[in-house]
This record gives C-alpha cells, sequence and structure tokens, in this order.
C-alpha cells in the first residue's frame, strides 16, 4: 500500500518515519501532480492551517483531496491536519475545532491517555493545540478527551487528533489508518 504525506508545511517528515518503521511506502504530496497516483490513505501534518489552506487552494489540491477524502479515502489529521479536517477548512469531518485552545503558555504539553479503538497510555503531545468544540453528527465519535476537552475524533476512515502522534514513540493511530481500506 501507499500512503500519501501532504508535504506543503510542518511536521510531515515525522510522519513519513513513522511509516517506514512500519515498512509503508509513502509520498510526498507537494503539487497536483503527486495526487495523481494510486494513493491508499492520506495524512494531513501539524503546523499552520492557514498557511496549508492557502497552499491547498492555490496548488489546485483543494478540491481534489477534499472529494477524495469524502468518497472514503482513510485520512489521518494531526493538530493543523484535524483543523483542514474540520467544518470551515475542508469539512469533511462533522468537527469544529478551536484553534490554540489552550493560549500561548499552555499550548505546549505532553501527557497519556486513551483513545477508544487504540488503547491506553497511548502517548499526546501537543503543540501550540486546537481542541474539538463541539461534534456535530452521530456519524462522527469522540475517541479521546483530556481535562473536559475531546481531544480526538473518529468518524468513518477520517480519524483527527489535537496532539501529534508522529512525535512520540508509539505507532497504534498510524497502524489504525494503514488497517482502514
Ligand atoms: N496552531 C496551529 C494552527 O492553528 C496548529 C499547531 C500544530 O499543528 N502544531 O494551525
Amino acid at each position: 500500500m501507499k500512503v500519501a504525506v501532504l508535504a506543503l508545511q510542518g511536521a510531515f517528515i515525522e510522519h513519513e518515519q513513522v511509516l517506514q518503521r512500519l515498512g509503508v511506502e509513502t509520498v510526498e504530496i507537494r503539487q497536483l501532480k503527486d495526487w495523481q497516483q494510486p494513493i491508499d490513505a492520506l495524512i494531513l501534518p501539524g503546523g499552520e492551517s492557514t498557511v496549508q489552506m492557502r497552499l491547498l487552494k492555490e496548488l489546485g489540491l483543494l478540491e481534489p483531496i477534499r472529494q477524495a477524502i469524502a468518497d472514503g479515502m482513510p485520512v489521518l489529521g494531526t493538530c493543523a491536519g484535524m483543523i483542514l479536517l474540520s467544518q470551515g477548512y475542508l469539512g469533511t469531518m462533522h468537527i469544529r475545532v478551536r484553534r490554540n485552545a489552550y493560549g500561548r503558555q499552555l499550548g505546549s504539553f505532553h501527557t497519556t491517555g486513551s483513545v477508544e479503538g487504540i488503547g491506553d497510555d497511548v502517548p499526546m503531545t501537543f503543540i501550540r493545540a486546537p481542541y474539538i468544540e463541539e461534534v456535530l453528527s452521530a456519524d462522527c465519535q469522540p475517541i479521546a478527551e483530556v481535562d473536559g476537552h475531546i481531544v480526538a475524533a473518529r468518524q468513518g476512515n477520517q480519524i483527527a487528533t489535537a496532539f501529534h502522534p508522529e512525535l512520540d514513540d508509539d505507532t497504534r493511530l498510524h497502524q489504525l489508518l494503514i488497517s482502514l481500506q
């Protein structure tokens, strides 16, 4: 299988390294022609969601990627990638997200927690992180909470995390992504 990693900006290399450790072929999406090949799953990395959105539009990638996700392509969106999946951005996930939700001082922290469908003791590194303010439909489920805030959700083949699984030594979320077809 081949997993695409959006490589316009942000923390994409770390995702590629996790996938390589799992023995999965990766392809970087930098322009429209990179998208025009058989792809089995997609990772939207952390970074700066406003910059990523602008580049997706400028490069003509926004609509093809949105359509593929809407058609069921498995996707993992982390941090800014979760913002991209939310309402007002690509809008494929029925979640409303608050950007930079922890403020400047508490914007970056590490904890561990349970993720439904993954297990316990999942390491969670937050960097100027968003959280999910509201899940907007019944086909979208919150799968993790930290301090009373939703920090991960799943809707069919779409997985979104406010934290950065690629920065810790735990590959379970990536394994979940590649198990989806
Ligand atoms: N604060 C960033 C945003 O709003 C997200 C930060 C991250 O991806 N680590 O896009």
